[in-house]
This record gives structure tokens, sequence and C-alpha cells, in this order.
């Protein structure tokens, strides 16, 4: 069986073959390890390796994990926010990427302590997937965004997509396109945007090869999750 260390270097080897495949620069792709569900051993086990950015999907798991952590991290997080959650991401994260109102990005910003940097923040837009309640409609992030930028205590970096699960190649670089073109053409509108967090453990070349600077794998560094939680 492989260890954490031997997959984690499979994928950043897969990251940085496929940056170079699509004419990405090297180094602009930044692995997200997703440890929903795994303990703390295991991303201990990554950081060891040399992975330093985690994501986790729920607020009390990842805060228990965040407490006894014995190194300085960088969390992430990636899943469905309940607003009685918000203070503890706005405290315990450096990144939230599930943004989906201006309500949510208002308590975030006035949650964020003053001594800390501000909250990265990405809007999550909802493109390909409409069985899920989650995410923007891309119609209504323009407006949101432009409110987002102005808030004091995050900083809007720009936008997350989590596509409906295709198997086709093009098919996934389709809907991936459309989150960039999304993004560019709030960048036209005068928003200083850096971040595209896009790609899971099977979709991650596509989202490359369409510009995505973050990508969010789990199950390719850690092993297939036992329940599949929401
Ligand atoms: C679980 C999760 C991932 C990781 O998915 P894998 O298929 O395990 O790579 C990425 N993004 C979000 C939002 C997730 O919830």
């Amino acid at each position: 069986m492989e260890t954490i260390q031997q997959r984690l270097d499979q994928v950043l080897h897969q990251i940085h073959s496929t940056e170079s495949n699509y004419n990405r620069p090297p180094g602009s792709v930044t692995l997200l390890a997703v440890s929903k569900t795994w303990p703390l051993e295991d991303i201990l086990q990554a950081s060891a390796a040399g992975q330093t950015c985690f994501g986790e999907n729920y607020v009390q798991e990842a805060v228990s994990k965040i407490d006894a952590c014995p190194t300085k991290l960088e969390w992430h997080f990636i899943g469905r926010i309940q607003s009685n959650k918000s203070r503890d991401i706005a405290t315990r994260f450096d990144w939230v990427h599930s943004v989906d109102s201006l309500k949510l990005a208002r308590r975030l910003s006035e949650q964020r302590p003053k001594n800390l940097a501000p909250l990265n923040i990405c809007l999550q837009v909802n493109i390909s997937d409409e069985q899920s309640k989650s995410g923007l409609s891309p119609d209504t992030v323009i407006a949101l965004a432009r409110q987002v930028a102005e808030l004091p205590n995050v900083k809007l970096r720009g936008l997350m997509a989590i596509p409906a699960a295709s198997q086709d190649f093009e098919q996934q670089r389709a809907v991936f396109r459309q989150v960039r073109m999304l993004q560019q053409e709030l960048i036209e509108q005068g928003l200083a945007l850096d971040t595209l967090s896009m790609g899971m453990s099977a979709d991650m070349a596509a989202a490359i090869a369409e510009g995505a600077t973050i990508v969010r794998v789990g199950t390719a560094i850690f092993g297939q999750r036992r329940a599949q939680l929401a």
C-alpha cells in the first residue's frame, strides 16, 4: 500500500506535468490537501512531506484538529457554512472558499479578529450543477463581488466551483472555462482577483488546463473516504 507521502508526490508530479502541458507557469497551481474525515496524524504525515495548505469541510472536526495541531499550517474552509458557525471560521481559518451570500461575507468580515490578516475568501459559483443548492448563479456574482470587495476584514481573492461530475475531459474543461470567463469578467470590472479554486481528484487536470490556481484534492492523497459526507 502506498503512503500518504508517495501519493502526495504523485499528485504534485501530476500538477507539475499538467502545468507544463498546458503552458501554465511552473508553480502557478497550489495544492490544497482536503483532509476532511481524516485524522490529524494523516495531516501531520502530509505536513512532514512538505504540504502546508489543508482544506476542511466541517467546522467542529476542523477546529479540534487545528487546536491539536503542533505546527503552523494554512487552513482553508471549503464546506457549507451554517451561520451559527461563522465565528469559528472567521477566527480559525486563513481562507474560506465557499462564500455564497453578502450576509455571510459581512458576518465573516465583522467576526474576523482585527489582529489577524484579512480572511481570504472566494465566492462559490454554481455553473453546472442544478441539483446542488450551494453556490451563486453566475448572473448574481458580479453585483455581489463588488460589495464583498468593499468589506474591511475580508479579501476577495476569486471564485470557487464544484461542477457536476463528468467523466469526459472536454466536458470538464468546458465547465471550468465558464468559471474562468466569469472571473475574467470580474477582473475587467476592476476587481483584483488572482484565485480560481477548481479541480478535485477526478477533474484536476481539466481544471489546471483552464486556469485553476488552487486544486482541492482529498482522495488522491489520503485515500477513499469511508463515508461520503455531504
Ligand atoms: C471533499 C471535497 C474535495 C476533495 O474531493 P476529492 O474527490 O476527495 O479529491 C474538494 N472540494 C470540496 C469542496 C470538497 O468537499
